[in-house]
């Protein structure tokens, strides 16, 4: 990975490696069997910047939109995708979506599974989203409660990084004892860096 292109059967799998927005599109995905427009360009941007050929994305996506039939899919659906891969109409390549367009950029509403979770969720929906998507549950109260104070403070990227670091704690911490590393501190603003960090931390 990193630069490799992976299949449309792989990403399941590779949903540890995601951060809390892309595990919630995920999830909601699989759920409802659709994602409205803006999950489909914040989740398909994402999984294109982690080496999803156009090719695989039709399969992913026409698999996922399992309740559609082809014709539905075809007429709804195909154009976007390939619109996003710049393969349709001014054929503009988009780039996946930063942290700060994400937290910016068109704020979801009901029904919506896009955005990011430590902006857009309230605090009670995100810590079931913590645990239920990521294992963090009651037991880790000091995660808990310092992501609760950086959403008080509206710093969303300190609490995403936060969770990084306990959920990489192991392995940030050999990094830095082979002296290759930096502290816990620094800060990922973008979900294909979140995801690069974690694969190239699990898979050294
Ligand atoms: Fe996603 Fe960025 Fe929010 Fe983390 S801070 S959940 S990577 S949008």
């Amino acid at each position: 990975l990193s630069g490799e292109a992976i299949t449309a059967g792989q990403i399941d799998g590779l949903k540890t490696h995601f951060p809390l927005c892309m595990r919630n599109l995920h999830s909601s995905l699989r759920r409802d069997k659709h994602l409205r427009h803006f999950g489909r360009l914040q989740y398909g941007l994402f999984l294109k910047g982690i080496g999803l050929s156009i090719d695989e994305a039709l399969v992913f996506w026409r698999q996922a939109f399992s309740k559609f039939t082809d014709e539905q899919f075809n007429k709804e659906y195909r154009y976007n995708i390939r619109h996003s891969y710049g393969l349709q109409g001014a054929g503009r390549n988009y780039s996946p979506y930063s942290c700060q367009q994400i937290l910016m950029d068109h704020p979801p509403g009901t029904g919506d599974a896009h955005g990011c979770p430590f902006r857009h969720f309230s605090v009670d929906n995100l810590m079931l989203a913590m645990e239920s998507q990521m294992g963090i549950g009651n037991e880790e109260k000091s995660v808990q409660s310092g992501v609760k104070q950086d959403v008080a403070a509206r710093k969303y990227h300190l609490a995403c990084n936060r969770v990084f670091e306990h959920l990489h704690e192991r392995e940030l911490k050999r990094e830095k004892d082979g002296g290759g590393g930096s502290s816990m501190r620094e800060t990922i603003v973008h979900p294909n860096e979140w995801f690069d960090r974690s694969w190239n931390l699990k898979n050294p």
